[in-house]
């Protein structure tokens, strides 16, 4: 037997779905042929990839040859979740894998692996630190390559298949159902594979008035148990032993469909106990939980929970796992978050079709709604899967029938895009790889851009804005990266939120905490910053004008009042009153507060090269990270130490690692017993042990 089946069958895979052999078929073990596969959720398209993987790094004796693969993913979630499932598939053969998503200001040694799982854009800036691997690749797996029609983060990842393609690499594309996968498919020079197999049937109905309506025929009454739609929706399912995601449009909107869908009846005793642990857990993640844990925690106990970007991972981890075990029966989610989440269900029921954008009421991609009902059934557990949208009106109606019955949007390069242009430009002059106007012109004629627009002459005029702007602020002389320019490239910013701080450290009049955190709140990394009510304009503007500012725009109002919401983080104002005054979520505070540890850093390391760094507080990096003020950082480098914690230690004169140490007893009096045990564990002394001194 071939050695990929040999090892498919070796973790169980006896049997490869059509569209897999389709790809076999038609060459894909053949190590220099590209593909493109585009095939329904869950239909296999991952194991596609790793078909490839184990191709080009396992010998006929499944063992490791020289080569390395790589594995791109769109969230670094995602990617954790893939490199658990690989190394306990691939480790016992001896391949060596590494996670790599960390900062992206690092010089990463990653020569020694066989396969790597990272996002496009982290290995875009491990690209700019200069790997010297990348001759040995010579495969790379993208997963959910369509997301090339990403307004903000398309338009890298599309510059690094146009580089990829450059050289002796196989790439596999996997993508959703898309509109346009032979343009796709011809661009990547691919060899493409379409096909709507699915494991488990997928019913497709509108849901009005108490009547699912299936589209290939039948329907279905739905027993009103009380007014609200999706209440009944969700029972009818659950009922009969299934589980439900309701996609809504907004985070608000997902939280309040949740906490109307109490399942207590539904639940066995058993069930509600596993709950009640798991509601706990929710509780104990934040110290002193917020408002939103307590929500979903509420909800929990209901059999009921919520699922979007304003939860941290940790909170959002334990719902999806309470739901895989099927103690959670529904999840009311936002569907962009949803799009790479592998969540089956047996009921998908999509609330809206429209949504807010910065353009206005929009609607839902087609795409988008079907990735949502293709999560519905599950391989072993569900006879059939139900997407289900839910109408209230014929306008509604007909948008609903074309979501389920038509092809989805065709996908369009983003090259055009401003600020991708300019981080990517300054990119490949900074590594050398465009050296002259002509390498330039031969670079862009191989893009995605070129072949679908063919004409070029829109994206040569931004092109040009792009090169006079790198000039003008002197990242790059005549094709040649400035010291800055280069520098800037490693840091992976935008060279014009470079630019923002740049004129903010030479233009600053003061030396306030507070500044600093203004600066890199003007960036563009750090959109959509808070919105300004009318009603806090003026007292923004009396504090701005205080420290010297001297412009007053909107969109330097909504920098400022970010900037004092990373200034009560820095100074443990406590979450919940973050939280609260602000009007956010615990993740988005965690967001937030992660790209201004990215961004402080950049400002540092500019600093420094324009000389300037002897003025910054040295610590404002770290105390962003901890959220805490300077004092207490010692002690905020132990594990299970946080802020709230570590604050109540030095308040009582513990104020070190050997204060722990010589006073366990005190310790445990103040955090707990638990805690205490766990963090003498950690620093390598038993507790028992330790003479009491209190
Ligand atoms: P996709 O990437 O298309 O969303 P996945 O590749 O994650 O879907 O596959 C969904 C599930 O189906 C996974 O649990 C995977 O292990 C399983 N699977 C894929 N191919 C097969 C197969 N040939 N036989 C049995 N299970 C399979």
């Amino acid at each position: 037997m071939n050695k990929v089946l040999e090892v498919l069958n070796d973790f169980g895979i006896v049997e490869l779905r059509p569209p897999q052999k389709k790809a076999l078929e038609r060459g894909l073990l053949d190590k220099n042929k590209n593909f493109l596969i585009s095939i329904p959720t869950a239909s296999g398209k991952t194991l596609i990839g790793e078909m490839a993987l184990i191709n080009h790094l396992l010998d006929e004796n499944k063992k490791p040859t020289n080569k390395k693969g790589i594995f791109i993913v769109p969230l670094k979630a995602l990617a954790s979740e893939k490199y658990e499932e690989f190394k306990n598939k691939y480790e016992r053969y001896g391949l060596r894998i590494a996670l790599s998503i960390g900062d992206y200001d690092e010089d990463e040694d990653l020569s020694s692996y066989n396969l790597i799982i990272t996002t496009a854009e982290k290995l875009d800036s491990l690209w700019r630190h200069k790997i010297d691997w990348i001759n040995d690749v010579s495969v790379v797996v993208v997963d959910e390559i369509h997301l090339i029609n990403d307004e903000t983060r398309g338009g890298t990842l599309e510059i690094l298949l146009t580089k990829l393609k450059e050289f002796n690499i196989q790439i596999i594309g996997l993508s959703a159902t898309i509109g346009n996968p032979d343009e796709l498919a011809e661009w990547l020079n691919a060899e493409l594979i379409v096909d709507d197999w699915r494991p488990v049937e997928l019913k497709k109905g509108i849901y009005r008035e108490g009547v699912i309506e299936y589209i290939n025929g039948g329907n279905k009454e739905i027993e009103a148990i009380n007014d609200n739609d999706i209440y009944n929706l969700v029972v009818d399912c659950v009922k009969e032993g299934g589980c439900c995601l309701v996609f809504c449009n907004t985070k608000k909107g997902a939280v309040n469909e949740a906490k109307k869908l109490n399942l207590k009846k539904f639940l066995t005793n058993k069930e509600k106990r596993k709950l009640k642990e798991i509601a706990e857990e929710i509780l104990s993640i934040l110290e002193p939980p917020t408002e939103m844990c307590k929500t979903l925690a509420e909800c929990i106990l209901n059999g009921s929970a919520f699922h979007h970007a304003g939860l941290t991972y940790q909170h959002r981890k334990i719902v999806e796992d309470a739901f895989r075990e099927r103690l959670i029966k529904v999840i009311c989610a936002t569907p962009t978050l949803s799009a790479g989440l592998n969540l089956p269900c047996r009921r998908a029921i999509v609330k809206d079709l429209t949504r807010y954008t910065n353009k206005g009421i929009r609607p839902i991609p087609i795409m988008e709604i079907q990735q949502c009902i293709g999560r519905a059934g599950r391989p072993g557990l569900d006879p059939y899967g139900e997407g289900i949208i839910l109408v209230k009106n014929d306008r509604d109606y007909l948008r609903a029938y074309q979501a389920l019955t038509q092809r989805p949007e065709p996908i369009y390069s983003k090259l055009s895009n401003q600020a991708v242009l300019r981080t990517q430009l300054l990119g490949l002059i900074a590594t050398r790889e465009i050296r002259d106007e002509h390498d330039l012109e031969w670079f862009i004629k191989n893009t995605f851009y070129a072949y679908q627009y063919g004409n070029l002459r829109e994206v040569a005029k931004n092109i040009n804005e792009v090169i006079r702007f790198l000039e003008e602020n002197e990242f790059i002389v005549d094709f040649m990266p400035t010291e800055l320019g280069k520098r800037v490239s490693e840091l992976y910013i935008d060279p014009l939120s470079a630019k923002y701080i740049i004129d903010g450290l030479n233009e600053m009049e003061n030396e306030e905490e507070i500044y600093y955190l203004y600066l890199i709140s003007k960036t563009l990394e750090m959109m959509p910053n808070l919105r300004v009510y009318k009603s806090e304009e003026l007292d923004l503007i009396n504090e701005m004008e205080s420290l010297g500012i001297k412009s007053f725009e909107i969109e330097d109002l909504e920098a400022f009042k970010t900037a004092k919401m990373l200034y009560d983080w820095i100074n443990e104002v406590p979450e919940d009153e973050i939280l609260k005054k602000y009007k956010i979520e615990p993740g988005i505070l965690r967001y937030k507060v992660e790209n201004a540890i990215w961004m402080m850093h950049a400002l540092k390391e500019i600093a420094k090269i324009i000389g300037k760094s002897s003025d910054i507080p040295e610590k404002l990096e770290i105390r962003l990270e901890y959220g805490a003020k300077e004092d207490i950082i010692e002690l905020l480098s132990i594990k299970y130490i946080g802020r709230v914690r570590a604050r109540k230690l030095y308040n009582a004169g513990i104020r070190n690692v050997d204060d722990i140490i010589n006073n366990p007893s005190k310790v445990a009096s103040i955090i707990g017993e638990k805690i205490a045990k766990k963090i003498l564990d950690e620093l390598g002394v038993k507790f028992g042990q330790q003479k009491l001194n209190l």
